[in-house]
C-alpha cells in the first residue's frame, strides 16, 4: 500500500469538483510538514512540476528562528529559495480535511535541481541506495507514542502550558474501557489514515494516564517515514478537530511516562526473501542481521542525537520507566535498547527502543540504516544477549546522558561523517548545539522555586 491516489486520478477529481485544495509539503529538520496550499487547478496546471519555498525552512527551530552558524543559509547568504520538487508517488486524498489532497516534495538546490545533502527525506534515500546497492531493502516499522489531553491547545497554551490534564484518569495500558472513552478521537485517527493509504494496524492504551499508542504495518525505509511524519500531522489536526490537545513531547511531567517512537527494523533481498533469517540459528538470527545489530550497537552513541534531538528528550531515558538507557541487546525484554522480536520466525527483527516520540523519522531511519551497514561492512561480532533487569546492568555502555554529549558524539562521529557527508553532520551538529543555548539562556520555573527564597 503506497499513496492513494495517482496524478490522473488527481486530475479527475479537480474535473469532478471533488478536489480543490492540494498541500503541498516538505518536511523540515524536525519532521514537521511545511509547505503550502495549492488551489488544485493551479497544482495540476502548474506547481505538480515544480514550487518554492525559502531556504531558511532547514535552518530554522522549532520557533521559526533564523539560527545562525549553518553554512547552507545565513542573512549573508539572503536566505534564498530552495525548489519544493512534488513527489506525486506521494499524493493522498486527507479524509478529515475537506477536498483536500496532500503531496510530499523533495528538497532541491534552486540552481542545479540537486537534492539538498541536509534534507531529511534525501538522507534517508542516500541510506536507501547505499543499501539496495549491497542488494538490500530495509523494512521498517516506528511506534508512535503521545499524549491526548482534555483541553484543546489553545486552552492549554492560554494557561501557560499548567491546565494538563490527561484525557483519561488512570494509566491505561491495553485498557479497553479507558480507550473506548476516546474513540471521538482515535477512530477517525485510524479511519482517515487507513483510507489514506497508511496502513494502520492498530491503536492501543499505553502505560500512563492518557497516553496511546499508534503502530502502522512495516514499509520500506521511506514508506515508513512518510507514514510517521503523516500520521503524527493527522493525530494533531483530528485531535484539534475535536477540541483536544495533545503532545508529542518526550517527558511533559517528571511522574508521568514518557513517549517514545520505537523503530522495528529488518533487512530483506530485493526480491523478498527474509535476509535477517537463518533457520539453523538457534534465534533464527543470520550472519548479515548480527553484523547489522552489532553497529546498531557500536554506533549507538554517533546516532543518538538523531533518536533524541532536544533538551528535553534526556528527561525521558529514566531508569524503570520502559524507557532503555543502555546499548545492549536483549531477546524480547523491554529493559535493553535493543530487543530482539519475532527470534526464530522469517518477523525476526531488532526493535531500538532509544528513540523518543520527537524524533524525525527520516533522520532516524537514516542514521540507523548507516550504523547497520557499518556493522556489516566491519563484519562486527555481535555480543551475546543480555537478560535480566538491564537497568542495573552497571557495565553495560550507557547512551549519551544529555544532548550537549550527544551533539558532541555526533560531529565526532567518523562513520556518519563517511555516511552522510561532513556538511550534513555539520549542520545537525549545530541545530543540536543551537538547542542547547537556548535552554542554557532561559531561568526555568524549577530554578524559580527551589532558589527564590532558600538560596
Ligand atoms: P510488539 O507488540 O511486540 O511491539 P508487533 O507485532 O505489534 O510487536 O509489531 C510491532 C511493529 O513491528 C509493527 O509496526 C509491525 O508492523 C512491525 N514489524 C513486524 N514484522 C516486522 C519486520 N519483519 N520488520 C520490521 N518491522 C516489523
Amino acid at each position: 500500500m503506497a499513496a492513494n491516489m495517482t496524478f490522473d486520478a488527481l486530475k479527475q477529481a479537480v474535473q469532478e469538483g471533488t478536489v480543490d485544495t492540494v498541500l503541498a509539503c516538505i518536511i523540515d529538520m524536525q519532521g514537521r510538514l511545511m509547505g503550502k496550499r495549492f488551489h488544485a487547478r493551479h497544482f495540476i496546471d502548474s506547481a505538480y512540476d515544480e514550487t518554492h519555498c525559502c531556504n531558511y525552512l532547514l535552518a530554522t527551530d522549532l520557533e521559526m528562528y533564523t539560527v545562525e552558524g549553518y553554512a547552507s543559509t545565513s542573512w549573508s547568504r539572503g536566505y534564498g529559495d530552495y525548489v519544493m520538487k512534488p513527489d506525486l508517488s506521494t499524493i493522498r486524498r486527507l479524509g478529515w480535511l475537506e477536498g483536500t489532497v496532500m503531496v510530499l516534495c523533495d528538497v532541491q538546490d534552486h540552481h542545479t535541481h540537486a537534492d539538498v545533502p541536509h534534507s531529511p527525506r534525501a538522507l534517508l534515500k542516500g541510506q536507501v541506495v547505499r543499501l539496495k546497492d549491497m542488494g538490500f531493502q530495509a523494512m521498517m516499522a516506528t511506534e508512535l507514542e503521545f499524549f491526548l489531553f482534555e483541553k484543546s491547545f489553545d486552552e492549554i497554551r492560554k494557561s501557560g502550558f499548567r491546565d494538563l490534564e490527561p484525557i483519561s484518569a488512570y494509566n491505561e495500558d491495553y485498557h479497553i474501557l479507558a480507550t473506548t472513552k476516546e474513540e471521538h478521537v482515535m477512530r477517525p485517527v485510524r479511519n482517515h489514515l487507513y483510507a489514506a493509504g497508511i496502513p494502520v494496524e492498530n491503536t492501543k492504551g499505553e502505560a500512563e494516564a492518557g497516553q496511546e499508542e499508534l503502530n502502522i504495518r512495516y514499509a520500506p525505509a521511506m514508506l515508513c517515514a512518510d507514514y510517521h511524519t503523516i500520521a503524527k500531522h493527522a493525530v494533531k489536526e483530528i485531535a484539534w478537530q475535536k477540541g483536544h490537545g495533545v503532545t508529542f513531547l518526550p517527558k511533559w511531567h517528571k511522574d508521568r511516562t514518557g513517549s517514545s517512537a520505537h523503530i522495528h527494523q529488518s533487512l530483506w533481498t530485493l526480491d523478498g526473501k527474509p535476509a535477517f533469517f537463518d533457520a539453523s540459528d538457534s534465534l533464527g538470527m543470520s550472519a548479515l542481521m548480527k553484523h547489522y545489530m552489532a553497529g546498531l550497537i557500536k554506533y549507538a552513541g554517533d546516532y543518538t542525537y538523531f533518536l533524541a534531538p532536544y533538551v528535553n528528550s534526556y528527561k525521558r531515558f529514566q531508569r524503570g520507566t520502559f524507557a532503555p538507557t543502555r546499548t545492549v541487546w536483549s531477546i524480547d525484554n523491554r529493559t535493553a535498547g535493543f530487543r530482539l522480536c519475532g527470534e526464530g520466525s522469517k518477523g525476526v527483527r531488532v526493535e531500538c527502543r532509544i528513540g523518543g516520540s520527537d524524533l524525525n523519522p527520516y533522520l532516524a531511519l537514516a542514521a540507523q540504516i548507516a550504523a547497520g551497514i557499518r556493522g556489516i561492512e566491519e563484519k562486527l561480532e555481535l555480543a551475546p544477549p543480555m537478560t535480566g533487569d538491564i537497568y542495573q546492568a552497571q557495565k553495560a555502555k550507557q547512551i549519551p546522558r544529555t544532548l550537549r554529549d550527544a551533539t558532541e558524539t555526533l560531529r565526532k562521529s567518523k562513520m556518519l561523517r563517511e555516511a552522510f557527508g561532513d556538511g550534513v553532520v555539520e549542520h545537525y551538529a549545530r541545530a543540536g548545539e543551537w538547542e542547547q543555548e537556548e535552554f542554557d539562556r532561559v531561568v526555568t520555573d524549577y530554578e524559580l522555586a527551589r532558589g527564590f527564597e532558600r538560596c
